[in-house]
C-alpha cells in the first residue's frame, strides 16, 4: 500500500460505509472473478463513498456505476478491478499509467494506492477541480491534465499501462503509440450503448497482441473540453 496515502479514521465512516459493508464488495468481486489480492486490497482500502455526492455515499459500496455530475459516471467497482488487474498480470508491475477520463478519481487513486505513478487527463474542468481536492485531502500525488485524453500526455510517456474509461467506437492510435514495450492499454470500444473491453499488449519486437476482456457500458469519449 502507498504509504503516501493518509486515510484518516473518519474516512473509514460508519453504518453503509463501514468496513463490513466494504468487505462484502471485495466478497462479490473475488465472486465475479477478480484474483488479485493486491487490487482487492486497494479497493477495500480506497474510500469510494468519498468519490460521490454524499446523497449516494450510501450505495457507494454497490457494485454498480452512480452518477458524478455533468452526465458522467463513477464506473462500477468490478471494472474498475479488472482493468487494474489487467495491469498486472502475468509478473508485470505498472510503473507509470496513463488514464483517459479521470472523473470521480476513483479509478486513480486505486492505481496510486497500488504504488502506480498516476497521469491522469479529464476534459471537464469541474469534473478535474473535485478530484484534484480528493487527490490532495488524500494526501495523493496524481498528476492531472485538464485537455482532451484523445491525444494522451505524450510528453510524460511511455507509459507501463493506459486506461481509457470512456467508450469510443475504434482504439485511439495516439494512445497505443504512447504504450511502453511490455505494456498494456485497456479500453472500452464500440457502440455507445455497449462496448467490449480491449486490452492491447505490445510486445518487446513491437508487436500487437490484443484481446477482449468482456462486456462493458462506458460513457462516451468526446472530443474537446469544457470548462
Ligand atoms: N475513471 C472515472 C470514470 C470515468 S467516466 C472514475 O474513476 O470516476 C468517463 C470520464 O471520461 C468522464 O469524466 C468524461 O468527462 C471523461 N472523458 C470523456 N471523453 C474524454 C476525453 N476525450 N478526454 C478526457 N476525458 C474524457
Amino acid at each position: 500500500m502507498n504509504p503516501r496515502m493518509r486515510l484518516q479514521p473518519e474516512a473509514i465512516g460508519v453504518g453503509m460505509t463501514s468496513q463490513r459493508v466494504r468487505d462484502r464488495l471485495i466478497e462479490r468481486l473475488r465472486d465475479t472473478g477478480i484474483r488479485d489480492e493486491r487490487v482487492l486490497n486497494a479497493i477495500r482500502t480506497v474510500p469510494r463513498h468519498l468519490f460521490v455526492d454524499e446523497a449516494l455515499a450510501t450505495r457507494a459500496y454497490e457494485d454498480t456505476a452512480l452518477p458524478i455530475g455533468h452526465g458522467q459516471t463513477i464506473s462500477q467497482p468490478w471494472v474498475v478491478a479488472r482493468m487494474t488487474e489487467a495491469l498486472f498480470e502475468d509478473g508485470r508491475v505498472p510503473a507509470r499509467v496513463l488514464e483517459v477520463g479521470t472523473g470521480s478519481g476513483y479509478q486513480a487513486t486505486v492505481l496510486a494506492a497500488l504504488g502506480v505513478e498516476v497521469h491522469t487527463v479529464e476534459r471537464i474542468g469541474d469534473l478535474l477541480r473535485v478530484a484534484r481536492k480528493r487527490f490532495r485531502s488524500l494526501g495523493l500525488n496524481v498528476r492531472s491534465k485538464h485537455d482532451d485524453g484523445r491525444i494522451g500526455w505524450p510528453e510524460n510517456g511511455p507509459y507501463d499501462g493506459i486506461l481509457v474509461t470512456a467508450g469510443a467506437p475504434a482504439l485511439v492510435e495516439a494512445l497505443t503509440a504512447q504504450l511502453a514495450v511490455g505494456g498494456t492499454l485497456v479500453a472500452p470500444v464500440g457502440a455507445a450503448s455497449a462496448q467490449q473491453l480491449v486490452m492491447l499488449r505490445k510486445d518487446a519486437d513491437g508487436a500487437i497482441e490484443r484481446s477482449e476482456l468482456g462486456p462493458v457500458v462506458f460513457v462516451p469519449l468526446l472530443s474537446g473540453m469544457v470548462g
